[in-house]
C-alpha cells in the first residue's frame, strides 16, 4: 500500500468515527429537546441519568488512541509549509472531490476539504487532550452547584450566598485557562470555546468601538421626547391565533417546516436533532405580542442555517457551524434586520391585522412600527432592545474580563456592576436580583460566552450591509413578502460552507473586509435617527 492509500484509509475510519460520534451526540439531543418541551416532572432524575452517560460516552470518544493516531499522522502529512494553524487551509496532497469520503485503493490523493476537517478534528482533540480528568470534573460538578446556588440566590436576592461558588468557578477557569494555553491572555483561551481562533483583544477593539458610538446614541434617543405606545403590543393576542402567524412567518423567510419543528417551552432554543431535523421553540404570551413572534423569527434564523449546512459533511466539522457569534448573526439579521424593518412589516401588518382585528384592528402602521423598534435602557438584558442590547452584553464582557484578570474581586462585583449600568445605560437596579444575579451563564462556568452575542448583532449588520450591495435594495422583495434573494445569498455565501472559514476569515471572504463596528453603528443611526427624528 502506498503512504498515500494508507492517509485515505486513515481518513476514512477518521470520518466514519466522527459521523458516529455526532449520531450519538444527536441521540443526547433528542433527549435534551424532549426534557425542555414534553418531559414529565417526575421523570427528570431518570433523564440525567440517561444524558451524562450519554455525554460521558461522547467524551470518552474523543480519548480514543487509534482516532488519536490516525489524526496526528494525516495532520502531520496534511501540514502546510511544515505550519499547522486553524487558517492555513491550502492543500498539500492533489486535489479530489469529497462528496463522501473516498474508498480505499481508488484514489491516491486527499484534498482540500479533508485537510479542513483533519485540522479541525485534531484541535478539538487537542484542546480536549490538554483538560485532566479531574479538572473537568470538578467543572462539571461546580456548574451543577453553581446553577442550583445561583437559582437559590437569584430568587432570595442574596449575592453573598452564591459568592463562594463564584469564587470558586473564576478559580477552575482560570486553571482551565492554564492547562488550555493562549496567545496573549487568559480569556483568549476561554473565548476560543466559543468563537474558535478569535482573540480577545480583536473582540475588545471592536466592542469599544461599538460602546464609544451607541452610548451617546442611546443618550439621544433619552433626550428625543419621543416614545413609542408599546401598549398597543400588550393587548390580548389568542394564542393559537399567534401559533398560526408564527409559522406563517417563519414557512415566508424559508424555515422548512418538512426538515423541522416549531414546539413551546420556557425558555426556547434551537436545536438540531440530525441533517433533516432542526427543532425550533418558543413561548407564547397572550397578553405580550413581541416575545412569540420575533423569538420565534430569532431561532427560525438560526435554523435556516443549520438547515442550510451541507448534509453530505453531517457529523464532520465541513457541515457544522462557524462559531456561536457567526450562528447568533443568523438569528439576529433575521430578528432584527429583516424582521423589525419597515419593508417586512409593509407586507406582515395588513396579514397581522387580519389575524388580530381585535389588537390592531384600528393600529396605524407607523405606530406599530414604532412599537416593535422602541429603544429605552432597561435593567434586563433578556428584555432589551436592538440598541441597548450591545451595552448589557459589554459590560458582562468587561466585568468577567476583569474577574479572570484579577482585576476585580467576585466580593466587589455587585458595585462595579451597578456602576457600568449607571454610566452606560443611566439606569441602577434596584437590587442584584436585577442586577449582577440575572443571567445563569457564570454560574455554569460560561465565561467568555456572551461576546458572541454583540458579535452576532455586529457579523449580522455587516453581512446585511453586503448582502444589499451585491442584491440592491431589498426592502422591495420584502415588501413583497419575498424573502429568497436574501436566504440565497446567505445559503451560497455562509451556510454552504460549514467551518471551510474560521468566523474572522469568513467576514474577509464574505465581504472582503475585517470585521468592523461601523456597518452597526451605521444601521442603528439610521434607523433611529429617522424614527427618534435625531
Ligand atoms: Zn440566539
Amino acid at each position: 500500500m502506498s503512504i498515500t492509500n494508507d492517509l485515505v484509509r486513515r481518513y476514512e475510519a477518521v470520518c466514519h468515527y466522527a459521523r458516529r460520534s455526532a449520531v450519538l451526540s444527536s441521540a443526547n439531543e433528542v433527549l435534551g429537546w424532549d426534557e425542555r418541551t414534553q418531559l414529565p416532572a417526575g421523570a427528570s432524575e431518570h433523564r440525567a441519568e440517561q444524558s451524562t452517560l450519554l455525554a460521558g460516552l461522547l467524551h470518552q470518544r474523543w480519548a480514543d488512541p487509534t482516532f488519536a493516531e490516525h489524526l496526528d499522522v494525516l495532520s502531520e502529512a496534511l501540514k502546510p509549509n511544515g505550519h499547522d494553524s486553524l487558517t492555513a487551509s491550502k492543500p498539500v496532497i492533489s486535489e479530489q472531490r469529497l462528496e463522501a469520503a473516498p474508498k480505499s485503493g481508488t484514489t491516491d490523493s486527499l484534498d482540500g476539504a479533508a485537510a479542513i476537517v483533519v485540522r479541525r478534528l485534531k484541535r478539538e482533540r487537542d484542546k480536549k487532550a490538554k483538560l485532566p480528568q479531574t479538572l473537568v470534573e470538578e467543572l462539571a460538578r461546580t456548574a451543577a452547584l453553581g446553577e442550583h446556588a445561583w437559582q437559590e440566590a437569584r430568587e432570595k436576592d442574596d449575592f453573598p450566598a452564591f459568592r463562594p461558588l463564584l469564587e470558586r468557578m473564576i478559580g477552575l477557569k482560570r486553571q482551565q485557562a492554564e492547562c488550555l494555553g493562549y496567545a496573549e491572555c487568559p480569556y483568549d483561551a476561554l473565548l476560543d470555546d466559543f468563537e474558535p481562533g478569535e482573540l480577545t483583544r480583536n473582540v475588545a477593539a471592536v466592542l469599544d468601538t461599538l460602546r464609544e458610538e451607541l452610548v451617546p446614541l442611546v443618550a439621544r434617543i433619552r433626550q428625543s421626547g419621543r416614545r413609542a405606545d408599546t401598549s398597543l403590543l400588550a393587548r390580548p393576542f389568542p394564542i393559537e391565533t399567534q401559533d398560526r402567524f408564527v409559522r406563517e412567518a417563519a414557512a415566508a423567510i424559508g424555515f422548512d417546516f418538512n426538515r423541522g419543528r416549531l414546539d413551546e417551552t420556557v425558555h426556547p432554543f434551537c436545536t438540531t436533532l440530525g441533517p433533516h431535523d432542526c427543532r425550533i421553540t418558543t413561548h407564547y404570551n397572550e397578553q405580550h405580542f413581541s416575545a412569540a413572534f420575533f423569538g420565534v423569527l430569532h431561532e427560525a434564523g438560526h435554523g435556516l442555517y443549520e438547515q442550510g449546512l451541507p448534509v453530505r459533511y453531517y457529523g464532520l466539522p465541513l457541515g457544522e457551524a462557524v462559531s456561536l457569534g457567526i450562528h447568533e448573526s443568523q438569528s439576529r439579521l433575521w430578528e432584527n434586520l429583516v424582521g423589525r424593518s419597515r419593508a417586512f412589516w409593509n407586507h406582515f401588518f395588513p396579514i397581522a391585522q387580519k389575524h388580530f382585528p381585535a389588537a390592531l384592528g384600528g393600529v396605524p402602521l407607523d405606530e406599530f412600527y414604532m412599537a416593535v423598534n422602541d429603544v429605552r435602557p432597561s435593567l434586563v438584558r433578556i428584555e432589551a432592545d436592538e440598541v441597548t442590547y450591545n451595552l448589557h452584553i459589554l459590560i458582562r464582557f468587561e466585568l468577567e474580563r476583569a474577574l479572570l484578570d484579577d482585576q476585580l474581586q467576585v466580593a466587589d462585583l455587585p458595585a462595579a456592576w451597578n456602576e457600568k449600568y449607571q454610566r452606560y445605560l443611566g439606569v441602577t437596579p434596584p437590587d442584584n436580583r436585577s442586577g449582577v444575579l440575572q443571567d445563569v451563564h457564570w454560574s455554569a462556568g460560561l465565561i467568555g460566552y456572551f461576546p458572541t452575542y454583540s458579535l452576532g448583532n455586529l457579523y449580522a449588520a455587516q453581512f446585511f450591509a453586503q448582502a444589499e450591495s451585491d442584491l440592491g435594495n431589498l426592502a422591495l422583495s420584502f415588501g413583497r413578502g419575498d424573502f429568497h434573494p436574501l436566504l440565497d445569498w446567505l445559503r451560497e455565501r455562509i451556510y454552504r460552507h460549514g467551518q471551510r472559514f474560521t468566523a474572522a476569515e469568513l467576514v474577509q471572504e464574505v465581504t472582503s473586509r475585517k470585521l468592523s463596528a461601523r456597518p452597526l453603528v451605521e444601521h442603528l443611526r439610521a434607523k433611529m435617527g429617522s424614527l427618534y427624528d435625531l
